[in-house]
């Protein structure tokens, strides 16, 4: 295994040669990893991992399934849209057929970046207007726009700050926020708020773009009944509303097929990505004929890969998988199963403030004893689970939030097992727990 170690700081001798600093790698002492299967992964040195935070591979690593999609159809048949072939009549009948009726369009691209670009495209267009809202700490992607229209990107280390076109409005957070307690009242409260704001450009916003659990922003759902209001107020102003489903979409939630569901919302443009092709790069706008109209405008939409034979039939088995497999379903015992089991640790533990999110889509904030952002104790637990062998992130604007979104394989007894190790890690690591 000494050999087998050198083998790994070498690949990352090597990989520092190829690429720039501004790729992050996990861990101080990067993982190499070789394999991965259903929500285990296996690195160099034949240890086995329990993935308790990929999202993407939604129905598990390497599903085979999934796997022999791509195989037989790379095999047989890979072009572009601009012939027909059955692939993606088929999938873009089955994926529309998850929506709300309304939605009758599909655009495939590569990446939820490159989608939320063509949504905000699609909004511009359509509405002629050119003001985007965003939410604080929200993230879109990584194209010029994708920055432009996420706080978490433009407004921390190395970003430009918010542009002129941009509308900012709070983060509906009721653990962290200026208003608390997850009621309607307090969902109104920051609406409110927002639509004062919004005002002040009345009649030139083309789009409010949200996601419905925040991510990258400390996996925050937004505060009930926030969400209505605003679409209603960017509706009468002539905006239109998209939802960024990229990590909470496709039955990871457990209640909802969707993140806007959970709000009781339908918005005009749904963006997804990530768990759509379970990591073959794959992702998709959704929108009404209405909207779509707006767009043929004379100038061609083409993408060189999206919505490709290859694609659209790995997406078509990644939707075959979660319905055949009851995954959503899956998510919602475990995850349930999971929260009660962390809900109760904070109990015991004055170190959790807050245990959030749904299905298989949570949260862990971890507080100091003056009720501060705990990064450093966020950080020894993802450390020290990985020494474990049990794979986290963690986000937030303070990085203290351990972020649990796994592959919907993932079971009660990995969830016990995850729950356990860190009640271990905290009984080592805070002062006063016994
Ligand atoms: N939207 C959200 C909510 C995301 O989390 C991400 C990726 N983290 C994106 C968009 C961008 O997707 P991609 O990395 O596939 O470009």
């Amino acid at each position: 295994s000494s050999v087998l170690k050198k083998s790994t700081s070498y690949s990352l001798k090597e990989r520092k040669k190829y690429t720039s600093k501004a790729l992050s790698l996990s861990y101080k002492r990067p993982i190499e990893m070789t394999q991965s299967a259903l929500q285990y992964m296996y690195d160099a040195q034949g240890n086995t991992f329990l993935d308790a935070y990929n999202n993407i591979m939604i129905v598990g690593h390497c599903h085979p399934k999934v796997v022999v999609a791509g195989q037989q159809t790379m095999a047989t048949l890979n072009t572009n849209t601009r012939y027909l072939y059955s692939q993606l009549n088929s999938y873009s009948e089955k994926l529309l057929g998850k929506f709300p009726k309304v939605f009758t369009k599909i655009f495939f691209v590569n990446s939820g970046s490159a989608a939320t670009d063509l949504a905000t495209r699609l909004a511009l267009v359509h509405t002629k207007k050119r003001k985007i809202a965003v939410i604080e700490h929200g993230y879109h992607g990584n194209t010029r726009n994708g920055i432009d229209i996420s706080h978490y990107k433009y407004a921390n280390k190395g970003g430009a700050g918010q542009k002129d076109h941009i509308i900012q409005v709070r983060l509906p957070d009721t653990f962290n926020g200026k208003y608390t307690g997850n009621t309607q009242k307090t969902g109104k409260k920051y609406a409110e708020d927002a639509i004062k704001l919004l005002s002040k450009s009345k009649g030139e916003i083309a789009a409010f773009i949200a996601e419905p659990i925040v991510g990258c922003g400390g996996q925050i759902p937004l505060a009930k009944g926030y969400l209505k209001k605003m679409y209603l107020e960017i509706r009468k102003q002539g905006g239109l509303c998209i939802s960024d489903e990229v990590q909470v979409g496709f039955g990871r939630l457990g209640n909802h097929f969707w993140g806007f569901e959970m709000h009781d919302v339908v918005p005009d443009i749904v963006v997804l990505g990530k768990p759509i092709g379970n990591g073959h790069p794959l992702a998709a706008v959704v929108t009404t004929n209405k909207i779509a109209k707006s767009f043929e405008n004379g100038m061609e939409f083409f993408s060189s890969f999206g919505g490709n034979p290859v694609s659209c039939a790995i997406g078509e088995a990644v939707l075959d998988v979660i319905e055949a497999e009851k995954l959503q379903q899956h998510a919602k015992k475990v995850g349930n199963h999971l929260k009660r089991k962390l809900k109760a640790l904070k109990k015991e533990v004055p170190e959790i403030g807050d245990v959030r999110g749904s299905g298989l889509f949570l949260g862990i904030d971890l507080i100091t004893k003056k009720k501060k952002p705990n990064t450093k104790l966020a950080s020894i637990i993802k450390n020290e689970l990985r020494n474990r062998h049990i794979l986290v992130s963690t986000d937030g604007p303070y990085d203290n939030v351990i972020k649990i979104k796994p592959p919907l394989y993932f079971n009660k007894e990995n969830a016990d097992i995850l729950v356990t190790n860190i009640a271990d890690i905290l009984s080592k690591f805070t002062p006063n727990k016994s």
